[in-house]
């Protein structure tokens, strides 16, 4: 075999990924790219705010001496202080630089925690429905992934389901907070409650547990609410972000990690992290973008177009007898398959040119995504569509 078993087998896995791209080609090829209603993809649709390409414009217009070369693995002193100033605002927790690391995307900053914290064959929770990357990463680093389900009909913490699947060889439990693919927000008080029952298994199994939260999203959060910072919940706590949704940066790969200034032995943590960030090869986060980005901390995308968006859908969907959460935040609805078979529902959508994720993708089959960060007009367009698939499916 030409290249890893291990890879070939994850390929096959996450097929499904390329066959929607193509099957999107295909359609729009045959329809029109206005006939073809593409819900499959988390990327951003909103420009970035006006003031990114002010500071763009300003920075072209006067290089800074070296502002091309390598830097600390870290990141910028200036824009991590500028970070951290922000993170300590919405925590609440004396956040300094020396606790923030400047990373390629959140996805970056993932892969570099758990390499640093990861022993082979130690054990990472992470939440069902999940992102369908967090497997690939546990693996990348010798982790072993544990899912636990979510509430199935809240989506929200299972904290009982939590606690029993903690055990001596635990090392890490991944929140996404807004959730992708659920868009459900967990509240301050779950969160506390999961800080609680990690700080007791600590105890008793003595050994550090971390609680990463994986918060790309955290700025998209409908109807006035708030996402609740995890350092007041829980001590050994890291977060891991990115520009990717709040800045509509995704290409740029910019992000960062946050460690908990009272998590245990944080000053070792970050240095691991700082090293790791040099030896997975990402070196250290884009340097125009460091820059960039140290002057947008309180700058973000308009989150009232992707509430529209969610209204326009969810008021919709449900009239039309389809059966979902109300997300609170991110960009996604996560509805029941009208069919028991996910699968074939996304193939009779497909017949409609609705191009929709399957829920198996997210470790939770029953379901399906809709990502609804796409053009209002092309959702507008898509819903007689749905009324049809409805209609055919016999909801
Ligand atoms: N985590 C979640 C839950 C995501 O949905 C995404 C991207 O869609 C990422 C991480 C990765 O984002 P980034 O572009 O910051 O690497």
């Amino acid at each position: 075999m030409a290249i890893a078993t291990k890879i070939q087998a994850s390929i096959e896995s996450a097929s499904w990924i390329r066959k929607m791209f193509e099957e999107g080609e295909r359609l729009r090829k045959i329809h029109g790219a206005d006939n073809v209603y593409d819900f499959t993809l988390g990327n951003p649709n909103i420009e970035p705010p006006a003031e990114f390409y002010a500071e763009f414009r300003s920075l072209a217009q006067n290089p800074l001496p070296g502002m091309h070369r390598y830097m600390s693995n870290a990141g910028y002193e200036d824009t991590r202080r500028a970070v951290a100033e922000f993170m300590a605002g919405a925590s609440g927790q004396a956040v300094t630089a020396g606790q923030v690391m400047m990373a390629c995307g959140a996805s970056g900053a993932l892969n570099v925690v758990l390499k640093t914290i990861l022993n082979p064959g130690e054990e990472v929770i992470i939440l069902t429905p999940h992102f369908v990357e967090y497997k690939f990463y546990i693996d990348n680093h010798g982790g072993v992934p544990r899912e636990v389900w979510t509430d199935r009909k809240t989506f929200q913490l299972d904290l009982a389901a939590i606690e029993a699947a903690i055990n001596s060889k635990t090392r890490a439990i991944i929140v996404n907070n807004p959730n992708n693919p659920t868009g459900v927000v967990y509240s301050a008080e779950s969160l506390k409650q999961l800080g609680d029952l990690v700080q007791k298994k600590e105890r008793v199994l003595e050994r550090q547990i971390y609680v990463i939260s994986d918060e790309p999203y955290s700025r998209i959060a409908y109807d006035g609410k708030q996402v609740p910072n995890i350092f007041n919940a829980v001590d050994n706590s890291v977060i891991v972000t990115s520009h990717s949704k709040d800045l509509a940066l995704p290409g740029e790969r910019i992000g960062f990690l946050v460690a908990n200034p009272r998590m245990t032995h944080v000053d070792l943590f970050m240095e691991g992290a700082v090293f790791c960030n040099r030896t997975l090869g990402f070196v250290n986060a884009p340097a125009l973008m460091q820059r960039l980005v140290a002057k947008l901390q309180h700058a973000s995308v308009d989150m009232k177009a992707y509430e529209r968006k969610r209204d326009l859908l969810y008021n919709n969907l449900t009239a039309m007898g389809f059966r979902m959460v109300k997300p609170d935040g991110a960009f996604y609805l996560f509805p029941q398959s009208p069919l028991a078979d996910d699968v074939e529902f996304v193939k009779a959508a497909q017949k409609h040119n609705i191009l929709l994720v399957p829920g198996a993708g997210f470790g939770a089959p029953g379901f399906f995504r809709i990502a609804y960060c796409v053009d209002e007009a092309m959702i507008e367009r898509s819903l007689p569509a749905w009324q049809a698939l409805a209609e055919e499916v016999g909801i």
